[in-house]
């Protein structure tokens, strides 16, 4: 039985030519800034989000996190939605790590922040208060269904933000799902905020990474901070040459990504007893919820068991991600699957 594997894009494994990049990638000491890969891989990234410069980094994680350690001091308040990857799958990092006090706004289901109740969580001036420093958007947004925010709706927010003294952080784990499913070039998505992350490790199919990427004066201090955190690698060009690759050729494809998605959500709408909401499907990741006679874990649990994965990101909901390695024909007998088991619950609830 073929394994349709739903949980996430990071899953995707590297191409053939990114194979062959790594193995002849050339190669130097990047904490010397010698890797001629790294190197290249970070003017690439600066170059196309139009940012001054980008940093090399092991993960999203260590990314969101340098960007918070550079622009705050421990007491100050951030402010982000409260389903920001960086709030619930972080491992409280900003707290643990960074000292900051993560002050939350309720997102909206499409990943937007409400700009009144952003304004109100601004602190002002006052002795008892903690200083606000940060805001922290996410594009797109992973807990809200891999919705998109718009370059309008990005600079209306920023400007709100900078108005106010405060520092931008877009995390743009799957920014490039924002940029081809909006159809506008990824740097005009990017150009409000003061830094941006994204991952190569995710639907761009490479094996490890994330950019962080800037002005030259943040980028700087930000290398700093990934050399306390132990991320000061080597020879890592091996690693950035599959990156360059992710850049290069695996941007376009995620329309697919996204086709496959919008395929699965409405497949799904036609199973009785699943809720879903395909209008609600911009990228690719799909959110649904199972005949309400099944607990959600063991629906997925059920689910896996005839080879469909799937995860959950808590309460009712199941997560489907599509990526590069499932295709349309393989999405229909995903769909055949759940059908077969939607059925078999219904018939024992009887
Ligand atoms: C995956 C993800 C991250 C973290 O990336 P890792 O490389 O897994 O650490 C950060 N933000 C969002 C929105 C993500 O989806």
């Amino acid at each position: 039985m073929k394994i349709i594997d739903l949980r996430s894009d990071t899953i995707t494994l590297p191409t053939e030519d990114m194979r062959r990049a790594m193995y002849e990638a050339e190669v130097g000491d990047d904490v010397y800034k010698e890797d001629p890969t790294v190197n290249l891989l970070e003017e690439l990234a600066a170059r196309m989000l139009e940012k001054e410069a980008a940093l090399f980094t092991a993960s999203g994680t260590m990314s969101n996190l340098i960007a918070i350690l550079t622009y705050t001091r421990h007491g100050n308040e951030i402010i982000m939605g409260s389903e920001a990857h960086m709030l619930w799958a972080e491992v409280g990092s900003a707290s643990a790590l960074g000292g900051v006090v993560m002050r939350t706004v309720p997102n909206e289901q499409d990943g937007r922040l409400d700009l009144g109740m952003v304004e109100q969580a601004i602190r002002p001036e006052n002795i008892h208060f903690p200083r606000t420093t940060l805001l922290c958007l996410e594009n797109t947004h992973n807990r809200c269904g891999g919705t998109v925010l718009t370059p309008e709706y990005t600079s209306a927010i920023a400007e709100l933000a900078h108005q106010h003294g405060l520092r931008v952080h877009l995390d743009g784990a799957r920014i490039f799902n924002a940029a081809v499913a909006l159809d506008v070039p990824v740097s005009e998505l990017v150009a409000p905020a003061d830094s941006v992350c994204f991952s190569l490790s995710k639907g761009l199919s490479a094996p490890v990474g994330s950019l962080l990427c800037g002005t030259q004066e943040f980028v700087a201090k930000a290398r700093k901070w990934r050399k306390m955190l132990g991320g000061g690698m080597r020879q890592v060009g091996i690693i950035a040459a599959a990156g360059i690759i992710a850049l290069q050729k695996m941007v376009a494809r995620l329309a697919e990504d996204h086709a496959t998605a919008r395929h699965l959500a409405y497949g799904l709408a036609n199973i009785p007893g699943i809720t879903v909401h395909p209008d609600r499907v911009q990228t690719n990741i799909v959110m649904f919820e199972p005949p309400i006679t099944i607990p959600t874990p063991e629906f997925i649990q059920r689910s896996n068991a005839r080879g469909v994965r799937s995860g959950s990101p808590g309460g009712r909901r199941v997560r489907a991600v599509t990526h590069r390695m499932v295709t349309k024909a393989d999405i229909d007998e995903a769909l055949n699957r759940i059908e077969f088991l939607v059925r078999e619950i219904e018939s024992e609830a009887h």
